[in-house]
């Protein structure tokens, strides 16, 4: 495979984009190997400026669940643009996304546009902060949200404490904040909440993590964050930024049967724009500037070209019949892949929900971020590489999700399983 032009745009980007890429995971570090730069995307396969073609399950890290370049949303944006690209004021596009929200999730009744899921959720609990008065939060080991100071503390994996920053540049004293439980484990939530009676202003969580693997919740884990956030007073807050529009319409919350007091969005809703959302309980939301106090602006937010592409694709998601349509060829997809890898005697444990799933490379279940230290990362990179050769584009890190598209056709999906199947032996 031909990677000249990627390597020279690599060495180019090297010298004056921090490790030649605008976020760090494109980097290649955890697998090794020159990053593929893209020249154009078609519905499920993606294109690099040397020609080589590569099914993609990347899809963005998620927004582009009708594959690349659909023509109704290219036809929206393209058309939107014509109309100029932003206004700094309201348009009639801002309120059909709303309403679009709104009705999705039956938890909304409020919803601000930002720029990205990272605005979303730091809105989100700062309005939460403002809602109760209170500044701890609890969020949980191996879940992302975005690199918002508060949030980028996981505590690794030495188990509960209190937090201390995974980023440098962090303040230690505003991190303290932050309380990081285990997922999938509600005694951990009970705990700390206990420690800090009266204090918690917010319980923030993946409902499906998609940021550590996919980890799907077991079963009562979300109804019962549900009943220690009613019980403490605290704000829950769903972090639907993958899950919103990926497991259904209405997201985790119409899946798991469970209501945000707030919700976050984004990926999916800007149809490959940059746009994040946060919203939820009325009396909540009315604490966000200018009805309260909540300070929260944006000069690009409610983008009408991200709007109309936004509404674009989530009109398309409306067709009947398409969620079930893409839970059976994910579920085809990873059942073929976990039946290469017993034949080939590759332990795989392949966590699933709908169209965001990972293979880990452990004979173990994976249930949290503790859990992800029986995994071969060694044997993922070799992999991913054996599978990026075949042209078959998985994350560069082991526990990341894969996210498959309606545009994946049976062929696309059996071509993976097939590729699979050749190399798993090999590793
Ligand atoms: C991607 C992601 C974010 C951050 O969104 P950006 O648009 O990258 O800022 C927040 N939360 C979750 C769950 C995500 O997956």
């Amino acid at each position: 495979m031909n990677l000249d032009k990627s390597q020279a745009l690599f060495d180019r980007a090297q010298r004056i984009i921090p490790g030649g890429v605008n976020s760090p995971v494109r980097a290649f570090r955890s697998v090794g190997g020159v990053p593929r730069f893209i020249a154009s995307a078609k519905g499920c396969r993606v294109t690099d400026v040397d020609g080589n073609e590569y099914i993609d399950y990347v899809g963005s890290w998620g927004p582009m669940i009708l594959g690349h370049a659909d023509e109704r949303v290219v036809a929206a944006a393209a058309e939107a643009l014509q109309r100029g690209s932003s206004y700094g004021a309201p348009t009639e596009l801002e309120v059909r996304m709303a309403q679009r929200v709104v009705e999705c999730f039956p938890s909304i009744e409020l919803v601000r546009m930002v720029n990205s899921g990272t605005e979303a959720v730091m809105s989100a609990v700062r309005v939460a902060r403002a809602y109760t008065g209170r500044d701890k939060i609890i969020k949980f080991d191996g879940c992302w949200h975005g690199h918002a100071d508060g949030l980028l503390v996981k505590a690794g994996s030495t188990g509960l404490q209190y937090g201390v920053p995974d980023s440098a540049g962090v303040p230690a004293s505003y991190a303290e904040h932050t309380l990081v439980a285990r997922y999938n484990d509600l005694d951990s939530v009970e705990a700390l909440v206990a420690e800090n009676e009266g204090q918690v202003a917010a319980i923030v969580v993946e409902p499906v993590a998609g940021n550590m693997g996919v980890v799907p919740p077991v079963p009562g884990f979300l109804q019962g964050l549900r009943g220690l956030a009613t019980e403490a007073e605290a704000v829950l807050i769903l972090d639907e930024v993958i899950t919103g529009f990926r497991i259904a319409l209405g997201g985790a919350q119409e899946v798991y049967g469970v209501q945000a007091d707030l919700t976050t969005l984004g990926k999916i809703i800007g149809g490959g724009f940059p746009v994040g959302a946060y919203g939820g309980k009325r009396e909540i939301m009315e604490r966000v500037s200018p009805l309260g106090p909540a300070v929260q602006a944006g000069t690009l937010s409610g983008n009408p070209v991200a709007m109309s592409a936004g509404l674009a694709t989530l009109q398309a998601l409306r067709e009947p019949g398409l969620y079930a349509a893409l839970e059976a060829k994910s579920k085809t997809l990873a059942d073929g892949i976990g039946e290469a890898a017993r034949q080939a005697g590759v332990p795989l444990t392949c966590n699933r929900v709908g169209s965001m799933m990972t293979g880990f490379f452990t004979d173990q279940p994976i249930t949290n971020a503790d859990d992800l230290a029986s995994c071969d990362k060694d044997r993922y990179a070799r992999f991913f590489h054996l599978m990026l050769d075949r042209g078959i584009a998985f994350a560069p890190s082991y526990c990341e999700a894969a996210f498959v598209s309606t545009a994946h056709g049976d062929a696309d999906i059996e071509a993976t399983i097939s590729a699979a199947r050749d190399i798993l032996p090999k590793l």
